[in-house]
């Protein structure tokens, strides 16, 4: 499931949309126990194991408290003392502003990681009592400082935010949507390049024969040739997933491991139709230009909001109008409860997505029992919920519930034009 923790002002310019280009493949993607794709009769969705429920309530229940989480966070930076008096010492150490704000920021991201913590530390101990999290806690803190690193790339982001809005006060946030734009696109070409290899090792798929299958059904697809990677996902999770990532030269089809040893070739054929619905039909373009847009509205929003609220509570925190970096949270505090409100429409715009790239899937292999065999290894291996409550797929679904999903694969016709299974 996505995550909520740390969203703060600009990152969401500058990262959010590598986050766009981190396809959440098939993390959610149902799955099941009956996994032979010799088998030809369809599949039926088992009940769910007593262990699988609990184990979803926890993270429906870590979600709730996650949200007050991070707002008490913000809440008490805004509140502190040590808050103003960071900006005092920096300012007092520091001579140019663009030095003050970086240093500031970071030690800012640094407190919201720090708070982060307990939540993503529970995270961690769920997955790892239900024997999916296979990494140390060693490991699980290295992540989190790489996280933390990659954070501080929105720090220019920041900077220039200021700069605008000292300079111009009423158009700053049209600039800065500009100047959003190609970092963004720079950000889907760059993450499967250099993101992504911070994290796991990614090498040719080894299996040869495999590579020829699939290397055909995306020329089938209309993607010619492409790089198709194996990451060495199972040094953290024995979780199941594969994707498509990058644009142009960076674009490449990933299938973690953990896939390899679990799935049969029909099954990674299916989820690979999947993935290749995304690539083919564009959704990367799409969610870049669904970036942009909410960057705007959001940006916009912003210029309205910012205002109004330091006008109406400033003065109670004793900040100097919107230009004193003490008020930096505030204005986290402020886009942390747009992005809430997003949330929802950037999940019902993927869930759409993820049903085109089912049905393109289906109508590329024709593979029906395998794409819902596969799906339901997600359920049986993953603890995929098949009947999540309306609230969280509202929230926090990028991918439509398993059953769905299963069902469409059962009543899916094949077209004249694609393979039979
Ligand atoms: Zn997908």
């Amino acid at each position: 499931m996505k995550r909520l923790p740390n969203i703060w002002f600009l990152a969401f310019v500058l990262i959010s949309m590598t986050l766009v280009c981190v396809h959440g493949g098939l993390s959610q993607v149902p799955s099941v126990t009956q996994t032979n794709s010799s088998v030809k009769q369809f599949p039926e969705v088992p009940l769910p194991k007593e262990q699988s429920k609990k184990y979803n309530l926890l993270h429906y229940v870590l979600y709730a408290v996650s949200i007050p989480w991070s707002l008490t966070g913000l809440v008490i930076i805004i509140n502190s003392p040590i808050n103003r008096k960071v900006v005092e010492v920096v300012r007092k150490h520091l001579k140019r502003p663009a030095i003050q704000t970086s240093v500031y920021v970071a030690i800012y991201t640094l407190w919201t990681t720090i708070w982060s913590m307990p939540i993503g530390l529970t995270s961690y101990f769920i997955e790892r009592s239900y024997g999916f999290a296979v990494h140390s806690p060693l490991l699980w803190l290295s992540d989190r400082f790489i996280g933390y690193l990659f954070e501080l790339t929105a720090i220019p982001a920041v900077i220039f935010g200021y700069w605008l809005l000292k300079r111009s006060p009423k158009h700053w946030w049209a600039w800065l949507w500009a100047a959003s734009i190609p970092w963004q696109l720079l950000s889907i070409v760059l993450w499967p390049v250099f993101v992504a290899p911070r994290y796991n090792t990614f090498i040719p798929l080894k299996n040869a024969e495999l590579k020829q299958k699939l290397l055909v059904e995306a020329n089938a697809a209309g993607l010619i040739n492409p790089d198709v990677y194996q990451v060495d996902i199972s040094r953290r999770t024995t979780k199941l997933n594969a994707y498509v990532s990058g644009i142009g030269p960076s674009r490449r089809i990933v299938i973690w491991d953990t896939m390899l040893k679990s799935m049969s070739d029909d099954e990674i054929m299916a989820i690979m139709g999947h993935e290749l619905g995304h690539a083919v039909i564009g959704h990367l373009w799409w969610r870049l230009a669904a970036g942009i847009l909410g960057a705007g509205i959001i940006l916009f929003g912003l210029s309205k909001l910012l205002p109004y609220v330091f006008a109406r509570f400033g003065k109670r925190f004793g900040y100097n109008g919107v230009l004193d970096l003490a008020g930096f949270p505030l204005v986290m505090l402020i886009l942390f409860c747009v992005m809430i409100i997003q949330q929802p429409v950037e999940c019902a715009i993927s869930r759409y997505q993820e049903h085109q790239a089912d049905e393109f899937g289906l109508k590329l292999t024709g593979k029906k029992i395998a794409t819902a065999t596969a799906f339901l290894k997600f359920v049986d291996k993953d603890f995929a919920d098949t009947d999540p409550p309306t609230w969280i797929v509202f929230m926090t679904y990028s991918h439509p519930p398993i059953r769905e999903r299963i069902q469409f694969a059962k009543d899916f016709l094949p077209v004249a034009c694609c393979k039979g299974e």
